[in-house]
């Protein structure tokens, strides 16, 4: 696709939406029919072609448009659809999906949209694909009076409907994922600041909240500086600088609406106010977790729903680099061990291809444990932390598979990581070490191994070896095949000490 031209009208009265899309898309191939998503609950009211209305099918959640030609290979072509209907309402937004009708604290409508998993399609026509994204799109609508309708990217501007309502016209100026297109209708008001990146170049930080939680929001957003600080270092510069950056205030928890993200954690730290991270309520989870999108899931987007660990593991794994640049290595080590005990280890990280299947939610607490793992095997912090910086860079803008990013990891460090990508993405056990300790005089041997589901697999490990002060580190490099190493234990017994602070294994030594 090329470029989408919304315009969307909800009504919360009777939770109706009327809308039109103006679709701009490549023709790739010769064709006749072109088909596009809508949900079934939504009737097509008409399809506009160059001044002629087209025929169309529908199946499901299909619409197939006929063209009275066939549409030639290598051209630019529009069609403008017009539909109507109830759409599927969310019962528990952001995890069902659907559209919001919700009220503010003073009783005035507030209205959103979260459809991640449910697919755009739920409430506006489209190409309900990861793989297909727009260059960029325009996002319009009206709101009742006293309200106003915020969506991705700037406004670009605003007019009055015959009725008095104003219209709010968006401008996304960067390619964007279907579901992160999103609005939010309520009775706004709008504070902004600066945050100035490391080469003096300002980005517009804007903010949308209720009247009545003005100040929380002036003070729990200060945070924003110091994560752009922390995310640019790492990451790489913020990735829809021109659209700048804005939090919405919405009726539910959180989504990682691209420039535009969802804000509902009520202005405390942690979970709403809760801690899940074992680690203290140091920061708001909301703006850390749904800001780190920008770069994993929104910059660098998963081509199929079955990777979605390369979006929500890498953006768990941005909480861990968070608190490491704002509190230091020892409590993001913290930080990512106490994410171990929410592993259910229940199904593959790594859904099924091609069918909108996502896999386990362990994707985000067992992806981030993951590459927790393989910074300890890469045993580099500068060549690991660099590969964020590279996969950010190499692969902006893009859509990627599991596949491109173990590629991206194995050139990279020369190493050839696939079978250890594949034990913790694809199979629902973590690897084991086993070993044994056998005593005789002063000698002691030392066996061990990898128990895995990946055939060859092997993963370097550190170890301390010894007694007490007299530990010391080693590093081995077990395979599935027993190894043997005798210790000198110099009148005392040695014994092994597992590093598993830096990597997410089972031990076991049978006796
Ligand atoms: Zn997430």
């Amino acid at each position: 696709m090329v470029f989408y031209d919304l315009y969307v009208d909800v009504n919360h009265k009777d939770k109706s939406l009327y809308g039109n899309n103006t679709i701009v898309f490549k023709t790739v191939a010769d064709f006749e029919q072109l088909q596009v998503d809508l949900s079934s609950k939504l009737d097509v009211d008409s399809i506009v072609y160059n001044k002629q209305i087209l025929k169309y099918t529908r199946e499901h959640n299909a619409v197939f448009v006929k063209f009275p030609a066939t549409i030639k290979k290598g051209g630019v072509e529009r069609i403008k659809i017009y539909y109507h209907g109830l759409p599927t309402v969310a019962k528990m937004a952001p995890w069902d999906g659907g559209l919001v009708f919700s009220v503010d604290k003073e009783g005035k409508p507030w209205l959103g949209v979260a459809c991640e998993g449910i697919g755009a399609s739920v409430w506006w026509p489209c190409k309900d694909h990861l793989s297909d994204e727009p260059d960029s799109m325009a996002i319009s609508g009206p709101a009742a009076k006293g309200l106003q309708f915020i969506s991705n990217g700037r406004l670009r501007k605003s007019y009055k409907l015959k009725d008095g309502r104003e219209v709010n016209s968006w401008f996304v100026s960067y390619p964007m994922n279907s579901y992160n297109a999103t609005y939010y209708i309520g009775n706004y008001e709008n504070f902004t600041d600066t945050y100035t990146g490391p080469t003096g170049k300002k980005l517009d930080l804007d903010y949308y909240v209720m009247p009545y939680n003005i100040d929380k929001a002036k003070k729990q957003f200060q945070e924003v500086k110091p994560m752009m600080k922390c995310f640019e270092q790492y990451f790489g510069p913020y990735p829809f600088w021109n659209d700048g950056y804005k939090l919405v205030e919405s009726p539910y928890l959180g989504m990682e609406h691209q420039s535009a993200i969802a804000y509902g954690n009520d202005y405390k730290n942690g979970y709403a106010g809760v801690d899940f991270s074992g680690y203290g309520l140091q920061y708001d989870f909301i703006i850390i977790h749904e800001s780190g999108h920008e770069w994993w899931g929104n910059n660098i987007t998963m081509a199929d729903m079955a990777d979605m660990w390369i979006s929500e593991g890498f953006c768990t794994y941005s909480e861990v680099v968070y608190v490491e640049c704002r509190y230091g290595h020892f409590d993001a080590l913290k930080y990512i061990n106490n994410k171990k005990k929410h592993v259910e280890n229940d199904r593959p990280v790594i859904g099924a291809y091609g069918v909108n299947n996502e896999g386990s939610g362990d994707m985000y607490n067992k992806g981030a444990l993951l590459i927790h793992t393989l910074r300890a095997v890469i045993n580099n912090d500068k060549l690991f932390f660099d590969i964020l910086l590279g996969l950010q860079k190499d692969f902006a803008l893009k859509q990627v598979t599991t596949d491109d990013v173990v590629n991206y990891y194995n050139t990279k460090t020369g190493l050839n990581l696939t079978p250890i990508f594949n034990q913790y993405l694809k199979y629902t056990a973590i690897p084991t070490f086993e070993y044994t300790l056998k005593t005789s005089g002063d000698k002691t041997q030392f066996m061990y191994r990898w128990k895995a589901d990946v055939k060859d697999f092997a993963m370097p490990l550190d170890l301390f070896v010894g007694n007490g002060d007299k530990a010391s580190p080693r590093r081995i490099t077990p395979t599935t095949e027993w190894q043997t190493m005798v210790l000198m234990g110099g009148g005392v017994a040695p014994s092994i000490m597992v590093d598993t602070d830096h990597y997410y294994i089972k031990v076991s030594k049978p006796e």
